[in-house]
């Protein structure tokens, strides 16, 4: 056998039991000792019995009858249990109290274990009563009392143990037991109305000798316990009342144990099968009809159950006698309802160590804040299990508290699920809005490396959208996973996270795309100073041209630069086509392109403008002018030759170019070009700072300041001076040959 029986599984109820201890249990368990107390080791008694996890699959019965009656006797006999019986030799009271032992199959008569197997008929307690010996009162009839309250509010079936000679003895001991009986029987129904409180009052007439038929004996006890009953004071309202109201009877005799030994031994096996059989199988359904009487052979009915499921017996058993012995009230409604509080709350707390055993260390790996691999299924399963393991084990009690304390722990199961599937949520969520990012910008990392101006090899609008719904997909798939149903579990719904990653999504998007166009538009920068440089360099080496056509300098300059601009600005809008960009977003590239363009040709033109560089032209103007003829040939002075007047045409007409180049303006207007016209009004809400897209090349005209002027005019005249004295020299020189 299992002697030492562990954590019993069942719910909060732990027991260790030595072998030792074990064999302790060989009479039984003495519920109530003679002092009146308790005993502590009913759940210990219950688990060895392999009782404690039978729900309401266990009957009660308790024996009542005057001392020496041969009880003990008779129990032992139907029920195979091993209480003491008294000596013959020593003629003392055995029985102390209230002892309690589990019913014993035939076959298992010698055993400890009763036979696991077979039905609840297996599962009877029976509890033998310490009878009074019908003389002495007071202490006694105290103690009568007690026990009569005791047994009525556990047992389904009374055994009142009745000599034959008593029968018709209306003053006897055992009417007096029966007196109370019937009085502590109302005193609870009193305080129990809306239950059917009934109990059966099994007579077992002893050393029955044959003379008077069993009829004519029940008959006897039948006219005695009326009397009784109509001789009792009934409380209000149960004035008309009937015994059968509350109490279903059988009559049984048995044999003269001493004079007929195998007579009586036959007979108590006969009743001891009815003990066994006929009884209904299920008790947890109640019989509606509730019958009057047992008829049908079967002894424990429905009706009797007085509804404490196993393992709250020692509990309920406590509660009960602790009222009794105080002398207060014995409310049995009141009592069911504080045992389904202690035994709910015993097994919410069990329950909970299970759930604890699994959710723990899902709690400690949240505070990573990453999201946990297999948390909706562990959820799933430790709430199903804890709220399971409590609806079996719970739903025998009280049903009121029952259902309030599965509120109770499922509250605070899922408040804790609560905490973790909102963590989940968000990490989720910030897993897939970095797995966003980062998968975005690898791709166009990767594209952009070998990208041209202007064309690339993916599509933005298509590569966000794709990499959208994949990482969305992810995160319904595994927010979906954390959904525990129920209308308390609202808050697993993952709908609205949903919501705020789709917004943090878009916001992302906007700044990738942001980002991207940026980009493009410095692709597109780049690619407009390139075609820009031969163009301008072109015409800076021709500036003094002019013509109707093509006009001067500065015209041929814009007509350049807003060209390739207008291109640059038509692939731009061409590619943010495919970026799915909001008309602002394309406005606002479109205008940068476009500041940012100017920034190019400003710092083109100053680079051509540059002291060395425009001096270099300017000589080079001046060379030209001085010392070609007009049909491009070099001049070989002869002193004769105008050398001051060509000099001073020449020189003259080369300064005329350094107010031209220091200032934008066209010829064909006599005025700088219409820029702000050109540019168009800054896109709304234009944020970025001007300054730092155009470089210093504001919108002025101005290329060279005055001062400069002067001062390069200064520089010219010196080198034009240089070669005007050189030129002088080669004709004196040239003379002197
Ligand atoms: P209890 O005090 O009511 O539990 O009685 P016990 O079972 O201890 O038995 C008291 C005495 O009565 C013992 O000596 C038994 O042998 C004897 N006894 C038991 N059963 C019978 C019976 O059926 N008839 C008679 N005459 N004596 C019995
Ligand atoms: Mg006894």
């Amino acid at each position: 056998h299992n002697g030492t029986n562990g954590i019993n599984s069942h719910m909060g109820l732990k027991t260790d039991i030595s072998e030792e201890e074990y064999k302790n249990y060989e009479h039984g368990v003495q519920v109530i000792d003679e002092n009146k107390e308790l005993t502590p080791n009913l759940p210990t008694y219950l688990t060895i019995q392999n009782l404690i996890s039978a729900g309401f699959n266990y009957h009660v019965v308790a024996v009542f009858g005057s001392q020496s009656t041969g009880k003990s006797t008779l129990l032992n006999h139907l029920f195979g249990t091993h209480f003491s019986v008294m000596d013959e030799s020593a003629r003392r009271q055995t029985t102390k109290g209230i002892w309690m032992s589990r019913a014993v199959d035939e076959v298992d008569h010698k055993q400890l274990v009763p036979n696991r197997e077979g039905g609840m008929t297996n599962n009877i307690l029976v509890m033998d009563v310490e009878g009074t010996d019908g003389r002495e009162r007071g202490e006694d009839q105290d103690f009568e009392r007690k026990s009569a309250l005791f047994a009525l509010a556990t047992s389904e079936v009374l055994i009142v143990n009745v000599w034959e000679h008593q029968v018709g003895l209306y003053q006897g001991a055992n009417m007096g037991l029966l007196k109370t009986v019937f009085e502590v029987n109302l005193g609870l129904f009193l305080k129990d109305r809306s239950t059917t409180h009934r109990s059966l009052l099994f007579f077992v007439i002893r050393d029955h000798i044959g003379h008077t038929p069993l009829a004519g004996l029940t008959a006897t006890l039948m006219a005695d316990l009326t009397k009784i009953w109509s001789s009792l004071s009934k409380p209000a309202g149960l004035e008309t009342s009937e015994i059968t109201d509350f109490f279903d009877f059988e009559f049984t005799a048995l044999p003269h144990k001493i004079l007929q030994p195998e007579k009586f031994l036959e007979e108590t096996k006969n009743l001891r099968k009815r003990f066994r059989e006929g009884t209904p199988p299920d008790v947890e359904v109640l019989s509606d009809g509730s019958p009057t009487t047992c008829e049908k052979g079967g002894v424990f009915l429905p009706a009797y159950h007085r509804r404490i499921p196993a393992d709250g017996f020692p509990l309920y058993a406590e509660g009960v006698w602790e009222q009794i012995v105080t002398n207060k009230d014995l409310d049995l409604p009141s009592q069911q309802e504080l045992l389904a509080q202690f035994r709910c709350d015993e097994i919410a707390a069990s329950c909970t160590a299970g759930f604890n055993e699994v959710i723990a260390s899902f709690e400690d790996s949240a505070k990573s804040g990453k999201a946990l691999e297999g948390l909706g299924g562990a959820m799933r399963e430790a709430l199903g299990e804890a709220m399971g393991g409590f609806e079996e084990a719970g739903g025998r009690y009280h049903k009121g508290v029952f259902s309030r304390k599965r509120d109770e722990l499922r509250a605070s199961l899922e408040g804790r699920l609560r905490v973790l599937v909102i963590g989940q949520f968000s990490a989720l969520s910030k897993k897939a809005l970095s797995d966003f990012t980062e998968e975005i910008t690898g791709i166009l990392k990767k594209a952009n490396s070998t990208a041209h101006a202007g064309t690339a090899s993916y599509d933005f609008a298509v590569v966000v959208d794709q990499t959208r719904s994949k990482v969305v997909d992810k995160f319904i798939a595994e927010a979906t996973e954390c959904f525990i149903p129920g209308p308390t579990a609202e808050w697993s719904n993952h709908e609205s996270e949903l919501e705020s990653l789709q917004k943090d999504l878009d916001e992302v998007a906007a700044r990738l795309r942001g980002e991207e166009m940026k980009r493009l538009v410095s692709r597109l920068e780049r690619a407009i100073k390139t075609k820009l440089s031969e163009p301008i360099e072109l015409e800076f080496r021709r500036m003094e041209e002019d013509s109707k056509e093509k006009g001067g300098l500065w015209d041929r300059v814009w007509n350049v630069w807003t060209g390739v601009v207008k291109e640059g600005v038509e692939g731009f809008l061409n590619r943010a086509e495919s970026f799915n960009a909001t008309e602002k977003e394309r406005d606002i590239g479109a205008w940068r392109l476009k500041k940012k363009a100017w920034g190019v040709l400003k710092a083109k033109i100053e680079e051509e403008v540059m002291e060395g560089n425009l001096l270099l032209k300017l000589r080079e103007n001046f060379e030209d002018r001085f010392r070609y003829n007009d049909m491009g040939i070099p001049r070989v002075w002869k002193p004769t030759d105008d050398i001051e007047g060509a000099y001073t045409r020449a020189r003259e007409a080369t300064l005329k170019l350094i107010p031209l180049v220091s200032q934008i303006i066209l010829t064909s207007t006599g005025a700088s070009p219409d820029l702000d016209t050109f540019f168009g009004a800054p896109p709304a809400d234009f944020e970025e700072d001007l300054e730092e897209i155009m470089g210093s090349a504001k919108g002025e005209f101005e290329i060279i300041s005055e001062a400069k002027q002067d001062d390069m005019a200064v520089r010219f005249k010196r080198m034009a001076d240089a070669v005007y004295v050189e030129a002088k020299r080669s004709t004196i020189s040239s003379v002197g040959q």
